[in-house]
């Protein structure tokens, strides 16, 4: 299935990773953070493995942390779910997404994505044996936004699942709750459940707010909700996620989830658990999110500087940017030359599209990078890619 997808070869960020790795260049591909989360969280983790927190956790996820995932939705959002029956902890937001699909949607399902889209949703999509289909995002002068018509247009009768991903990685748009009201409408008149990827719900800059679409009226009954301490608290390593939602949906999640990982984490569950309910490291986000908004400036401002047309990202980690100005009208073309040409890697934006679709060609000259790294590396970046112009 994978192979009918061309999802066998390395995932695009392992491929340009190895690619900074052996040129040397400056890697702006993968999203990783360079500085670790808190030091308080690694020493609760450490405690942990010392206190014995060593042999398979419950199968939910320990209960401290499920309390604490729901404390953060009703904390944040005012939504309450009860994290007996309504939470999951899972193998990082992947295996929330995977074991979610996989769950609930096979052969005759769609699943509607939006485009550019993450790009394990098309792999897992396949290996449920469904049909991928997509509404494009637009870039324009309010950023990426969703396309209301062809947004409408995807939508069909077979529509099972509709997986949000808002603040959206490739383009770090922030979905608005009027596209989200859209979103919903659609979802509602054709009874299909939403699966909202919010892993970057706290990293938001500028005015824009993130709105999860469970707390949109009536969306709670039909929307799965998946975050991460990857992205919250800069542990990607650590692999620790969540899923939250319905009862009888978070059943069916945590039925294909137990023939995946069965269960991970031991002592990450109690130090997330930690963080999660900790008002010093509600802190530490918002300092994360703040010192984003700025490595996000001068990134966005070098790539422009450099030649680069740029959309500015209302969140996440990343940063589209066009290389048509410069002459460069192909992104993954762009990508395999960047060391050579300016000792950087970036992604192909193509590698979160499918080929010949319209945000396919729409987006055929841009490239993603990440400002989640330490300020002197960006500069550095944006140094070098001062020899493109
Ligand atoms: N969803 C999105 C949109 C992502 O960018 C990522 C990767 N950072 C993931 C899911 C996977 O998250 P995790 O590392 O928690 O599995
Ligand atoms: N989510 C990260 C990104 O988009 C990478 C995660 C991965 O390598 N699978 O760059």
């Amino acid at each position: 299935l994978l192979a009918a997808d061309g999802s066998t070869r390395p995932t695009i960020f392992a491929e340009m990773s190895a690619l900074a790795a052996s040129t040397g260049a400056v890697n702006l591909g993968q999203g990783f953070p360079d500085v670790d989360g808190p030091d308080a969280v690694k020493r609760a983790a450490i405690q942990a493995i010392a206190d014995g927190h060593n042999q398979y956790p419950p199968g939910s996820g320990i209960a401290p942390l499920r309390a604490a995932v729901a404390g953060h939705q009703q904390r944040y959002y005012g939504l309450e779910v009860d994290p007996d029956t309504e939470v999951l902890i899972t193998t990082g937001a992947t295996e929330a997404l995977a074991a979610t699909v996989l769950a609930l949607a096979g052969p005759g399902d769609e699943v509607l994505t939006l485009e550019p889209f993450y790009d394990s949703y098309a792999a897992v999509i396949a290996l449920a044996g469904a049909r991928h289909t997509t509404a494009p995002l637009s870039p324009g002068a309010d950023g990426f936004r969703l396309d209301q018509a062809a947004l409408r247009a995807a939508f069909t009768d077979r529509t099972r699942l509709v997986i949000l991903n808002t603040p959206h990685n490739p383009t770090g748009a922030v979905l608005t709750r009027a596209e989200l009201e859209l979103v919903a409408q659609l979802a509602t008149a054709h009874d299909a459940i939403v699966v909202t990827d919010e892993v970057y719900e706290h990293l938001v800059f500028d005015s824009a707010t993130h709105v999860p679409v469970a707390t949109l009226p009536g969306m709670a009954d039909r929307t799965l909700t998946i975050s991460s301490a990857g992205k919250t608290f800069s542990f990607t390593g650590w692999k620790i996620g969540w899923i939250s939602g319905p009862a009888p949906l978070v059943e069916a999640v945590r039925t294909v989830k137990q023939f995946l990982t069965y269960v991970s984490g031991a002592p990450f569950q109690p130090a997330i658990a930690v963080a999660l309910a900790d008002d010093d490291s509600d802190t530490w986000v918002r300092g994360l999110a703040a010192s984003l908004s700025a490595r996000r400036d001068l990134l966005c401002n070098g790539l422009e500087r450099a030649g680069f047309a740029v959309v500015r990202p209302q969140g996440t980690y990343f940063v589209v940017a066009d290389g048509a100005p410069l002459g460069f009208d192909d992104g993954a073309a762009l990508c395999r030359r960047l060391p050579e040409l300016a000792g950087v890697v970036g992604v192909p934006v193509s590698a979160f599209t499918r080929a010949g679709s319209p945000a396919d060609v729409a987006l055929r000259s841009t490239v993603r990078f990440t400002f989640v790294k330490r300020e002197s590396v960006l500069r550095e970046a944006v140094d070098r890619l001062g020899a493109l112009r």
